[in-house]
């Protein structure tokens, strides 16, 4: 199957208000523009100098791919992700808004920003506390963080066949969000990012807004050629 074909199967059992962000690490920056070719917008990256180096390309041909980051940031790549990235999503300590804050000041660009929540016993990112992600928002409100836009939350589900466990994560995530909307109606909390090539379709039935979808489009990964990011 190709990327076009890969790509119009999950769009045509996507509903309306769930978007599609294409997981490209690991890929090519030609597939990107293969899947750019076929109507996709949206990609999202783990490590930022794969990223930058790939979307820089891109971006050259199709300067309205938009990139979000999704994986675990250290603070030495905040700058370089806050100039390729329309948004990170996966913000997972209160110190990482400090940078992001500051680079995106630099260079005076507005940042979307999801809070990463630990909600599955297997994976190991996202805040584990919801009162600092309470504190995060309670900051931002307090005017800390001008560059930054909080628009919701992400998750990565346990890595397992007992579905009622992924079901259980992804309506930790909604409650979560379902809290901290009612605690912050200025924001507009709205997106759930979740659900990825092996269990998006639950997702979906527990509230997704954004699945991140990676084999189930460009095929699987080849990691033989990884470098340290
Ligand atoms: C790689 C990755 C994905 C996509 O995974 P697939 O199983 O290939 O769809 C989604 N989310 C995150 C955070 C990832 O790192």
């Amino acid at each position: 199957m190709s990327i076009k074909e890969n790509l119009n199967n999950i769009k045509k059992q996507l509903p309306d208000n769930v978007r599609l962000v294409a997981v490209s690490k690991f890929h090519t920056a030609q597939e990107v523009i293969e899947a750019i070719q076929a109507g996709q917008t949206v990609f999202g990256e783990n490590r930022v100098q794969e990223a930058a180096a790939k979307f820089d390309e891109v971006k050259k041909s199709f300067p309205n791919a938009s990139l979000r980051i999704i994986g675990q940031l250290q603070r030495n790549k905040v700058k370089e992700a806050v100039r390729i990235a329309d948004a990170i999503d996966s913000v997972d300590r209160i110190e990482l808004l400090d940078e992001i804050e500051k680079q995106a000041a630099k260079i005076d660009k507005k940042i979307q920003v999801l809070f990463e929540f630990h909600t599955g016993e297997e994976s190991k990112s996202g805040f584990e506390d919801p009162s600092l992600i309470v504190e995060a928002l309670q900051k931002i409100k307090d005017g800390a963080y001008p560059h930054i836009e909080p628009r919701g939350f992400m998750t990565m589900a346990p890595f397992t066949e007992d579905k009622n466990l992924v079901r259980a994560s992804f309506k930790k995530l909604r409650d979560l969000r379902d809290q901290c909307q009612k605690d912050f109606p200025e924001f507009d909390l709205s997106e759930l990012s979740m659900g990825m090539s092996g269990d998006w379709q639950i997702a979906v039935e527990e509230g997704s807004t954004m699945v991140r979808i990676g084999t189930a489009i460009f095929g699987a990964r080849d990691y033989s050629q990884a470098k340290k990011d």
